[in-house]
C-alpha cells in the first residue's frame, strides 16, 4: 500500500493502545557490547560498585539481557498525562521542500517538561521512592534534564537537587524557574557545598562550570548519603531502555497508516532520544521485517561518533566515574558553546557507540547554521519552534528529502522531535539576527583532547 497525501496529519494512539513494555535490544544483539571498567581494578564492575549511587532495580536493568522489561502501572499513570505521544506526517514541510519523500516526526515535546527527558525521569523516580531512598541528585547543563527530573520527584514525593552549570544558570533563568516551580532545590555549579565544587572555587572564585564539574557535585552528595541517590538522563543503557517508548508507540502508529520508514534518523547528544526511536525499528530489521537505514546526527562541533575514537574513557571530567567503551573526543574536551546544549557531550551512549561500531547503524554531522535554518523551515511550514538539539535531525530529515527530489525516490523518512525550543529563543533571536557561527574542530585540538585518553590495555 502506498499512502499519498491522503496520510492524516496526526496519527493518535488511544490509551489502550500504550505500550506496556519498554524494549532491551541487548537481547538481540549480534555480539554484547564491551563491559563497562571499574577505574580502579579495570575489571568489570559488577552492581555492588554502582549501588551507593542507583536503586537495584536500575542497576539490575542495565545488566539485563531480558528481551522485554514490564512498565509499572504507578509509571504508566504517569506517562499517560502525554503519552501515548502524537505522531505527525510532515505534510507542509514536503510541500515546502517539493518532495516526494513522505516525512513523519515523533513528537516528543508535548510532556511536561518539553521534551523526551520524562520518559527516564519517571521510572527513575519511580523506582528510587520503591527503594526508599527520599532524595535524588543531580546535574544540568541548559534545564531540560533537571527539569525532567524536578518534575518526575514531585509525583513520588521524592526531594530533588539540582546543580546547574553556572553559564546556565546566570544566562538562562527560565529553567531554573521551572525546576523550582516543580518543587526542585537547585544550585549553581561549582557550588561552595560540595568538596568538587569548594576546590574549583578556591582556584577559580568566577568559574563559569561544566557538565564535568557539575556531575562530581551531584555524585558527591548522593555517595555520602545512605537516603539520596543520583540520576543520570542520558547515555547509560537503562536510559535509553526507558526512552524505547517513542519507537514502539511509532511503530504502531506507522502500521495504521501502512507505512515503513526506508530512513530513520535521529539527533545524538547522549543517544536517549535516537536509541529510543530507533531501537525498536532495529529490532524489526535485524527480524527482516523492515529494512530502515539508520543514521545518528551530531554537531560538526562536537563528533564523537564521526571523528572521536572508540575507546574507554570516563563518563566525566574529572575521571571520577567507571570507565566506557563509546565514541569519545575525550574526557577533558570542552566543545565550543553551540545552541544545542543538550549535544555538548564529549562521549557517547556505549549501545550506539557499539552500533556504530558494528555499522549496524551509521553517522553524520552538521554544523549549526545549517540546523537552524532547517528549524526555522520547520517552524514556518509545521508550526512547531524545534529545540536546537532536533534541529541536527531535521537538517538531516531534509538533506534526505532533497535528493529524493533529484532521484525522484518517495521514500519514507522518520524523525523523532525530541522537543521544543520556547526555552531556546534567545538561540534563535541570535541566529535571526545573524550573530551564529560555524565552529570548525581543528584537528590539533582533537588530537590533544584525545591524548588525555586513560590508558586501558585490549
Ligand atoms: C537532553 C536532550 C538531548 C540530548 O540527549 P540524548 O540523550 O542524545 O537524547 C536532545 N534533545 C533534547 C530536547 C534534550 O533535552
Amino acid at each position: 500500500m502506498a499512502p499519498d497525501a491522503s496520510t492524516p496529519t496526526k496519527i493518535l494512539l488511544d490509551e489502550s493502545e500504550q505500550p506496556t513494555r519498554w524494549y532491551n535490544i541487548l537481547a538481540d544483539l549480534p555480539t554484547p557490547p564491551p563491559p563497562v571498567l571499574h577505574p580502579g581494578t579495570l575489571q568489570p564492575v559488577g552492581p555492588d560498585d554502582l549501588a551507593p549511587l542507583f536503586p537495584m532495580e536500575l542497576i539490575m536493568q542495565e545488566v539485563s539481557g531480558e528481551r522485554y522489561i514490564d512498565i509499572p502501572g504507578a509509571v504508566l499513570d504517569v506517562y499517560r498525562l502525554w503519552r501515548p505521544s502524537p505522531l505527525f506526517r510532515a505534510h507542509r514541510l514536503e510541500r515546502a521542500l517539493g518532495t516526494p519523500a513522505r516525512i513523519y516526526y515523533k513528537y516528543e515535546g508535548v510532556s511536561p517538561a518539553g521534551s523526551h527527558k520524562p520518559n527516564t525521569a519517571v521510572p527513575q523516580a519511580y523506582y528510587n521512592k520503591q527503594a526508599g531512598i527520599r532524595r535524588l541528585t543531580t546535574e544540568t547543563g541548559a534545564g531540560q534534564w533537571g527539569t525532567a527530573l524536578a518534575f518526575a520527584c514531585s509525583q513520588y514525593g521524592l526531594d530533588c537537587e539540582v546543580w546547574q552549570v553556572r553559564a546556565s544558570y546566570d544566562q538562562k533563568p527560565y529553567r531554573k524557574i521551572m525546576i523550582e516551580t516543580f518543587g526542585g532545590v537547585i544550585h549553581p555549579s561549582p557550588s561552595p557545598l560540595t568538596e568538587a565544587g569548594r576546590a574549583i572555587l578556591a582556584q577559580h572564585p568566577d568559574s563559569t562550570g561544566s557538565l564535568g564539574i557539575a556531575i562530581s557535585e551531584a555524585v558527591e552528595v548522593a555517595a555520602q548519603h545512605a537516603d539520596t541517590n543520583y540520576a543520570l538522563g542520558s547515555v547509560l543503557n537503562h536510559v535509553l531502555l526507558h526512552q524505547t517508548v517513542i519507537g514502539e508507540e511509532a511503530l504502531l502508529q506507522l502500521a495504521k497508516v501502512g507505512e515503513t520508514p526506508d530512513v530513520l534518523v535521529g539527533c545524538t547528544g547522549g543517544g536517549s532520544n535516537f536509541g529510543g526511536l530507533a531501537f525498536p525499528f532495529l529490532r524489526e530489521k535485524l527480524a527482516g521485517r523492515m529494512n530502515p537505514v539508520i543514521r545518528a546526527v551530531e554537531p560538526a562541533s562536537c563528533p564523537s561518533l564521526t571523528r572521536g575514537v572508540y575507546a574507554y574513557d570516563f563518563g566525566d571530567t574529572a575521571g571520577m566515574t567507571p570507565l566506557m567503551k563509546m565514541h569519545t573526543l575525550g574526557h577533558d574536551f570542552i566543545p565550543d558553546p553551540i545552541h544545542a546544549g543538550g549535544l555538548r557531550y564529549h562521549g557517547m551512549s556505549p549501545l550506539i557507540s557499539h552500533l556504530v561500531n558494528e555499522q549496524m547503524i551509521e553517522a553524520v554531522a552538521k554544523p549549526q547554521r545549517e540546523c537552524f535554518a532547517a528549524g526555522v523551515q520547520f517552524a514556518r511550514t509545521e508550526g512547531i519552534v524545534p529545540a536546537p538539539e532536533p534541529t541536527h535531525a531535521i537538517a538531516a530529515a531534509i538533506e534526505e528529502a532533497l535528493r529524493c527530489k533529484e532521484s525522484g525516490e518517495s521514500k519514507v523518512i522518520l524523525t523523532a522531535l525530541c522537543g521544543h525550543g520556547h526555552l531556546d529563543l534567545a538561540a534563535y533571536d541570535a541566529y535571526l539576527s545573524g550573530r551564529i557561527e560555524d565552529h570548525a574542530l581543528p584537528e590539533e585540538e582533537l588530537r590533544a583532547a584525545l591524548a588525555a585518553l586513560p590508558p586501558v590495555p585490549a
